[in-house]
């Protein structure tokens, strides 16, 4: 396999390449993708806000460092935190400025943690998934009892807890075991078509459960009921 490129270097094609979304945020470049070099400037701004932000609307609320994105994705809409990243419920209403691609990249990695660099080693096919039983099975302490949580349980679980609409923009790409596919959660929700797609979205991808699925798992697990033998 040859070498990787470095995560600004991976960027820096993916622009080129038509790369101007990920997760609720869009990406817009200064110049035209073809004059996109390291120092370009770009702005981010939530995804619905697009229009508003290409057409030079000034109610946005303006944002001019990387380390200002951590901020944006602190609480939604409603002042509420937000305790997941990937939940569909970024904030509108604010447009940050970049220099350069390396400004850039810390914003993003901001806005979804090791999301661009998950993206590169997914394309090299380098992205190792593990089950939700691997990830269960390693925690200790008062987190060891979540692995006692039932297929059937752990499904429910995970249909709450990861609704694309509701609970989480992440696609899956783990198994409850190795032969227990997630089945309560819609097709698209494991469908991440980016190994020889194009570059114009990043996925946001799930490579095992995260520790709100485990601590969810654990209170769930609690719940099972123990069947004694007479
Ligand atoms: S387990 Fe993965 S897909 Fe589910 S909520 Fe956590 S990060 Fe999102």
């Amino acid at each position: 396999m040859p070498d990787s490129p470095s995560l600004n270097d991976f960027l820096l094609e993916a622009l080129r390449n038509g790369f101007r979304s990920i997760g609720q945020v869009a990406v817009l470049p200064s110049v035209a993708a073809a004059d996109i070099g390291a120092d370009t400037r770009f702005s981010l701004c939530h995804e619905s806000d697009r229009e508003t932000a290409s057409q030079g609307d000034t109610s946005l609320e303006p944002f001019d460092t990387p380390e200002s994105a951590r901020r944006i994705a602190l609480e939604n809409d409603a002042g509420e935190y937000r305790p997941l990243h990937s939940s569909p419920d970024l904030r509108r209403g604010w447009i940050l400025h970049l220099e350069g691609v390396q400004n850039l990249r810390l914003a993003l990695d901001f806005l979804y943690p090791a999301a661009i660099g998950m993206w590169l080693a997914h394309r090299n096919g380098s992205l190792e998934a593990h089950s939700f039983r691997d990830k269960l099975a390693r925690q200790t302490g008062m987190y060891r009892s979540a692995n006692r949580i039932s297929n059937t349980r752990a499904q429910q679980l995970l249909r709450k807890l990861c609704d694309p609409s509701s609970g989480c923009l992440k696609k899956i790409l783990w198994k409850i075991d190795p032969t227990t596919p997630v089945a309560s959660l819609p097709p698209e929700k494991f469908d991440t078509a980016t190994k020889n797609g194009d570059y114009t979205r990043c996925p946001l991808l799930c490579q095992e459960a995260c520790n709100i699925a485990v601590a969810e798992a654990r209170k769930e697990a609690r719940k099972e009921v123990i069947v004694v033998p007479g």
